[in-house]
């Protein structure tokens, strides 16, 4: 295997397919409540980057079973992992959390919870939840980095910054939760050597799992003006299958890689347009993978010295 595919993991850890269901916890966001910032980080839909939950609304359990119904169409028996993947999902008082939480968990076939998150948004209280959910069933901590380098970070208004990420993985990882980390190519202004410097920076983060995305400009995200002003282009297919290449390349071998593009609603996307066609993009990413022998962690340096 060129690489550890999030598929291949879930079958080594569950014994089957697992498929992941959306839900919306009701949340939203320090970057869009007035707290740090309204207008969310630039390439952020209105919908918290989060398109995908089949249905909204304070029901969890109902919620759930909609999503289900969606999935029980195409198998038989499967497992599931219930996602919070809107806005931020641990911005609310532990116990208005736990309910949440506890609902998405409950059914059997329910095999881990995923939540979405910021790290400057997991206080104790809710890191002390988090830690008793985890000895029930296993729960993934997604973190939005998307870069490394302060300028980027400050030009798509994260609102937090690098020692931040550090301190909350290394709490996460002592309460022996799973930390998956979000990271964008792409960004403008980035050149090639600054996404592999931010892939390998979360390679040696300790986190077990990586989402690599694309930039996406998408209608209800303030990147879309700039984008309409000519501030800078986006990637083309081929560049992107090289920068994912040279991203995996610099991760370590055991790094899940939970994902190697991204999924923004056709409906909202301006650009890149030919990211809406997923089976093209991933068939050619993995036709480039092959023709450049590309394989994870061939750059790999434990020494933690940039290749
Ligand atoms: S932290 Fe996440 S939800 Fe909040 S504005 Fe940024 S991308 Fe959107």
């Amino acid at each position: 295997m060129r690489y550890r595919t999030l598929n291949s993991y879930l079958k080594e850890r569950f014994g089957c397919k697992v498929y992941k269901l959306a839900l919306d916890g009701g949340m939203t966001c320090p970057n869009r409540d007035g707290t740090l910032g309204t207008r969310g980080c630039i390439f952020c839909s209105r919908s918290g980057s989060g398109d995908f939950a089949v249905c909204s609304g304070p029901d969890i359990t109902a919620q759930l079973a909609a999503a289900r119904r969606v999935v029980a169409g195409k198998v038989k028996q499967a497992k599931y992992i219930a996602y919070f993947q809107s806005f931020t999902n641990t911005y609310a008082p532990a116990y208005v959390l736990e309910p949440l939480y506890r609902a998405a968990m409950a059914p059997e076939e329910v095999v881990a919870l995923s939540i979405a998150t910021r790290p400057d948004c997991i206080p104790d209280d809710v890191l002390a939840l988090l830690c008793r959910l985890n000895a029930r069933k296993p729960v993934w901590i997604e973190l939005g980095l998307q870069t490394i380098h302060p300028a980027s970070a400050a030009y798509i208004r994260r609102g937090y910054d690098l020692a931040c990420y550090d301190a909350c993985v290394e709490r996460l990882r002592a309460a022996g939760l799973e930390v998956i980390t979000h990271m964008i190519l792409g960004l403008p202004f980035e050149t090639p050597r600054m996404m592999y410097e931010t892939a390998a920076y979360i390679g040696k983060s300790g986190v077990q799992g990586i989402k690599l995305q694309l930039l996406h400009v998408l209608r209800d995200a303030d990147l879309a003006e700039e984008y309409a002003a000519g501030a800078f282009p986006t990637l083309t297919l081929e560049k992107y299958a090289e920068l994912l290449a040279g991203c995996i390349r610099r991760l370590p071998k055991d790094m899940v890689i939970h994902r190697l593009t991204g999924d923004g609603a056709k409906r909202n996307l301006i650009a890149p347009l030919w990211s809406a066609d997923k089976k093209r993009v991933l068939n050619r990413i993995q036709a480039y993978f092959e023709q450049e022998d590309v394989r994870q962690g061939a750059l790999w340096s434990e020494t933690g010295l940039f290749l």
